[in-house]
């Protein structure tokens, strides 16, 4: 799939910012691109989308997303390859999470041609904004919210969706401290934990900062039930290397989030036919294998960092240190192979990259 079709107005940004970015000191989604799509629910269909310059959103102090949470996004990137095309990374999987974690929060779909046709439009306007430097990339965040001005709690009848574009450098990726949580919970079964829905990660915010005070940046969750099965890390998916296998957490429950990253990783390793496992893990087996040596590698999954790599585990008053980098052979592998595929110096024979423009 390739081109964009103009389908959506555009009022153009004459006031772009582009001339004024640091791209040096880049802070991560604080600065904006020129333009944004907007389209609004209402009376049972989505209405003609269009493409603004970027700018604020009116909003009603009763609007129902504040209130009771009616509200989901989405996390993806743009990438400038080696050619000078913009390219996407498997943005299908982004449309098609997009529409379930609207279903579960009772919103309405946005069909997935659709939400895509917006995507590439969005991000060929602001093409400019996507530079070629090594480990840059025009983070895309499309989101939806109830727009209702009535408190009362029942679904909304009135959504907004919208689209805004935020240039990130290389993310460097310390290698990540991470606790694994014995008492805070992320998502239980019957919950909203598979759905990228803002609730999520407002109630992920107190149990991450007592961790940060401890020295560690981020959490490994555990099964809300008996905190005794690793779930994920942060908000990213959670990988491990044993006996040159790859183990991690099964998705079958609906308290993990189905990341498109790990979905690759593991992808890629089936192809390159190297083990993988994926089934309940239990936090028993991994101290036991990182204690003993015999945890190899353990990395989180995300495309804000595409694989970040974990230095150390703590668990109750224990640190354990996992392996040093340069030994990590299958995620040093994965990573370079992703990168290679995304900046085109690597053929994508999976069909994993859709170009924009
Ligand atoms: C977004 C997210 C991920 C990673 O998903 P990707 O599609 O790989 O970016 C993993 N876990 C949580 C909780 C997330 O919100």
């Amino acid at each position: 799939m390739s081109g964009v079709h103009a389908s959506f107005p555009v009022t153009h940004n004459t006031n772009s910012q582009l001339l004024s970015v640091d791209w040096d000191n880049l802070p991560f989604g604080k600065i904006f691109a020129d333009h944004m799509f907007v389209m609004e629910y209402a009376n049972g269909a989505w209405q003609q989308g269009e493409i603004l310059p970027f700018g604020p959103i009116d909003m009603h102090p009763a609007m129902s997303a504040i209130h009771y949470g009616q509200s989901i996004f989405e996390g993806m990137k743009a990438y400038r390859n080696k050619d000078n095309e913009v390219v996407l990374f498997r943005p299908e999987l982004n449309a098609r999470r997009f529409a379930e974690s609207a279903a579960r929060m009772c919103m309405p779909e946005i069909p997935e041609e659709l939400f895509l046709q917006a995507v590439k439009q969005l991000v060929a306007t602001d093409a400019n904004w996507v530079t070629n430097k090594p480990g840059y990339a025009l983070y895309i965040r499309p989101f939806m919210f109830a727009t209702d001005e009535f408190v009362g709690i029942k679904p909304s009848d009135n959504y907004k969706f919208v689209i805004i574009n935020s240039p990130v450098g290389a993310y460097y990726a310390e290698p990540v401290r991470v606790k694994i949580e014995e008492h805070y919970t992320r998502a239980a079964e019957g919950g909203v934990g598979r759905a990228k829905a803002a609730g999520n990660y407002g109630a992920s915010l107190y149990p991450a900062k007592l961790a940060q005070q401890q020295g560690f940046h981020q959490l490994v969750w555990t099964d809300a039930k008996t905190h005794t099965f690793i779930e994920e890390s942060g908000t990213m998916n959670i990988v491990f290397v044993m006996d040159n296998k790859i183990i991690t957490p099964t998705e079958d429950a609906d308290t993990i989030l189905r990341g498109t990253t790990k979905k690759t990783v593991l992808e890629l390793a089936r192809h390159w036919g190297i083990p993988v496992e994926e089934r309940k893990v239990t936090v028993a087996e991994i101290i036991e294998a990182a204690k003993s040596g015999k945890l190899q590698e353990a990395f989180g999954a995300g495309t804000a960092a595409t694989i970040a790599p974990i230095a150390l585990i703590g668990y109750r008053d224990e640190k354990i240190m996992l392996p040093a980098l340069e030994t990590r052979e299958i995620s040093l592998r994965i990573k370079a192979h992703l990168d290679g595929v995304k900046s085109g110096e690597i053929a994508d024979t999976m069909h994993w990259v859709q170009k924009v423009c």
